[in-house]
């Protein structure tokens, strides 16, 4: 089951890469830039797991020995929680660089995207507030473009927001026609802390 949720994640690749590309000239990602692996919940299904995990298992010792200590960390800090949502720095973030990125799931493959929200809202990623994704070309909060910013760009394609929520890449549709299960969804120190069914 495994290696037909690879081949899906393949696919999903493929049009990630081509948005991403389309969207290039609003994009400010790059190695080392790891907010979007800080102060979130993560949600995972229990295969997007199993494949991380996968991963993990074969990193060096030193590595994995990173990540234990971060999640013993967070483990910690989730005991002592009394709010409703847990917001924590993922675990498997060393150094500000991801230890785990071929095997990351899909709401870290496509983060950074604006996106169709819901009521068929735009919706941009939280970085834009902080001077990074389509800060170069949105106004009035995110919700819209400005056209002066656009037109100083110069560039060809105003940002388009995609059909990229996680609801939408973790559809039932995914699963029948690429012959796997995603499984239970859950935050991902969730999977971490219970043992895996
Ligand atoms: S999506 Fe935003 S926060 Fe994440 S790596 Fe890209 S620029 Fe940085
Ligand atoms: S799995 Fe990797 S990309 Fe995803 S949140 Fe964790 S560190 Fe970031």
């Amino acid at each position: 089951m495994l290696a037909n949720y690879i081949t899906y994640l393949n696919f999903i690749d493929e049009k990630l890469k081509k948005f991403f590309e389309r969207q290039k000239p609003y994009i400010f990602c790059k190695k080392g830039c790891a907010k979007c692996c800080k102060n979130a919940q993560f949600p995972y299904s229990s295969i997007e797991t199993a494949y991380l995990i996968s991963g993990f298992m074969k990193l060096d010792k030193s590595i994995q020995e990173k990540v234990d200590i971060n999640l013993q960390r967070i483990l910690e800090e989730k005991k002592n929680f009394t709010g409703e949502k847990f917001r924590y720095d993922c675990p498997f973030l060393v150094d500000d660089v991801c230890c785990v990125y071929e095997y990351r799931g899909l709401v870290c493959r496509s983060f950074g995207l604006m996106t169709n929200g819901v009521n068929g809202k735009i919706q941009v990623p939280f970085c834009c507030f902080e001077g990074l994704n389509y800060s170069n070309v949105m106004e009035d909060d995110g919700k819209k473009i400005s056209p002066e910013k656009f037109e100083k760009l110069g560039v060809e394609e105003e940002p388009v927001a995609f059909n990229i929520s996680y609801e939408f890449l973790t559809d039932p549709d995914f699963e029948r026609g690429f012959n796997f299960a995603f499984g239970a969804k859950k935050p991902l120190i969730d999977w971490l802390t219970m043992p895996e069914k």
